[in-house]
């Protein structure tokens, strides 16, 4: 093994672990939880370590960046995450890679969105990417839980996409646990309406316990297994 390879392979037993121990703690089952490892900033070597070492989710949050790394990656087989802010006139293009598109948070982009993947000739997996902001700011990433199942049913009429559940980062200045408790809630009422979109992309390397207490089935980790990323996006 190459010394990246053994740093890598060491960050994923330590996050495999506190994966473990979080669902040990919550009283959930350890195949409850999947880990997408979120690779943004990184080369596709360290994707082609991490499939070596038994990853098999990927998370980006750049169109460019995942385009280029999912093609390089592509013989790999992996299940390519798009995690970033969508622009309308890129989500066609994301969904000729995306396998899932975790950050869907307007109506704006379900008929692109749902047009890439019919040009693809395979339905994409959406989870709506709900805001946990506190009322009255200004929801910059997520769906105000207040609009969600307008837009959720928009996603269930578009043919060529699934719903499959909810998305959520947990807002600064505010403690996780509380942030996700309400995604819990919000959640609940979710999947009274969608029973088949159990799916919870929620918790990161800071939070993944949390969120994991609170129903997540999905947990995406960058610094946690690839190391500090540069400061500047
Ligand atoms: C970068 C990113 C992550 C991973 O964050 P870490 O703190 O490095 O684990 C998770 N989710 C989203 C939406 C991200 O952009």
């Amino acid at each position: 093994m190459t010394a990246r390879a053994e740093e890598l392979a060491a960050n994923l037993e330590g996050v495999r672990r506190r994966i473990r121990e979080a669902c040990a703690a919550a009283g959930r089952p350890e195949d409850d939880v999947d880990l997408v490892v979120v690779t943004k900033f990184f080369p596709a070597s360290d994707v082609r370590i991490l499939a070596d070492l038994g990853v098999r989710d990927v998370g980006e949050n750049r169109h460019q960046e995942a385009e280029a790394k999912a093609s390089q990656c592509a013989d790999l087989g992996l299940r390519w995450h798009f995690i970033g802010g969508l622009q309308s006139n890129k989500a066609a293009a994301v969904a000729a890679y995306a396998d899932v598109v975790e950050s869907l948070d307007r109506a704006k982009l379900v008929g692109p969105l749902a047009r890439g993947a019919e040009a693809r000739g395979s339905a994409v997996d959406v989870l709506v990417q709900v805001s946990l902001d506190p009322p009255g700011s200004d929801h910059r990433s997520g769906v105000d839980p207040a609009a969600l199942a307008d837009l959720a049913g928009r996603v269930q009429e578009a043919g060529a996409l699934r719903l499959r559940g909810l998305m959520a980062v947990a807002p600064l200045g505010e403690p996780p646990a509380d942030a996700f408790a309400r995604l819990a809630e919000v959640r609940a009422g979710f999947v009274r309406d969608h029973p088949g979109a159990t799916l919870l992309s929620a918790g990161m390397s800071g939070d993944l316990e949390h969120a994991i207490t609170c129903g997540a089935t999905h947990v995406r980790v960058g610094s946690a297994v690839l190391g500090e990323r540069p400061a500047v996006q």
